[in-house]
């Protein structure tokens, strides 16, 4: 049978091999490299190529969903003009992650509103679309999850899987207070990520508050130091950007 259509095993190999774009294209191709005379290098060559930007396309869109962002953030919808106050060079610098492979930390700290959440989400996305493995977390639910996997016996093994990350997101530190325990285990997060895997945290706490959430100043005072010594910080202090949404509406609709 195979001999009558050789296609029918050609498919079956293709689906072997795991190459489902050369797969789909095989056929047109041929008939446009026929047309067009090429070599059947080039041939292959073109079938080749598009199979490994599928694959790669696939793999970041594996990476984002990975990455369990709550909402998808990108930069495209941040309007720098409505938060002046926001270093715009700096955010493009971080766009291009090199951050990441140095093992840099960054910071956005700011008051509620000013668009932290949505930058962090940005810099993830970014990142994950550079071929890198990342996690957002809200800290609360990180610390959440962290007490539970003790409970469970299973900490070690989370933490394991924490460090195969490049980068991790910590989302609004400060608005929760932890428990003694939570603070130890957060503080671990943070010390194994030292020099390992980068760290974006977000707050709306200055640094002189940080020990009213961590609880102790021991160790609020090794937190920052490991978090601080190589980082970008940046400041939000402008408006509220959800405040000022729903003014102009309420304006609008009166
Ligand atoms: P924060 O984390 O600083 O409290 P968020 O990032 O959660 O603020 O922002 C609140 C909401 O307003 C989000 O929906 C976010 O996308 C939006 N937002 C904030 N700032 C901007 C901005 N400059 N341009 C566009 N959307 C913004
Ligand atoms: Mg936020």
């Amino acid at each position: 049978m195979s001999k009558d259509n050789p296609n029918v095993l050609l498919n079956h190999h293709l689906k072997a091999l795991k190459l489902p774009t050369i797969l789909r294209e095989y056929e047109s191709m041929a008939q446009l490299c026929a047309k067009e005379r090429c070599e059947y290098s080039a041939y292959l060559l073109r079938l080749t190529e598009r199979e490994l930007i599928e694959r790669e396309q696939r793999a970041s869109e594996r990476r984002i969903r990975q990455a369990m962002f709550p909402v998808l953030k990108t930069l495209d919808s941040f309007d720098f003009l409505a938060q002046p106050s926001i270093n715009e060079a700096a955010i493009r610098e971080l766009m291009r992650g090199e951050f990441v492979q140095r093992k840099e930390n960054v910071l956005l700290v700011g008051n509620p509103g000013t668009g932290k959440s949505h930058l962090a989400s940005a810099l993830g996305h970014a990142v994950c679309m550079q071929g890198l493995k990342v996690k957002f977390f809200s800290v609360t639910g990180l610390v959440t999850m962290l007490l539970e996997h003790r409970e469970e016996r299973t900490l070690q093994r989370f933490k394991k899987q924490l460090e195969r990350h490049h980068l991790i997101i910590l989302d609004e530190l400060g608005y929760v207070p932890f428990t003694k325990s939570g603070a130890e285990l957060l503080f671990d997060v943070v010390s194994r990520a030292y020099e390992r895997t980068s760290l974006i945290v977000t707050t709306n706490l200055p640094f002189e508050q940080w020990t009213e959430v961590m609880g102790s100043e021991r160790l609020t005072g090794a937190l920052l130091d490991r978090l601080t010594h190589r980082v970008h910080i940046l400041e939000a202090n402008g408006e509220s950007y959800r405040l000022n949404d729903a003014k102009k509406r309420k304006k609008k609709k009166s």
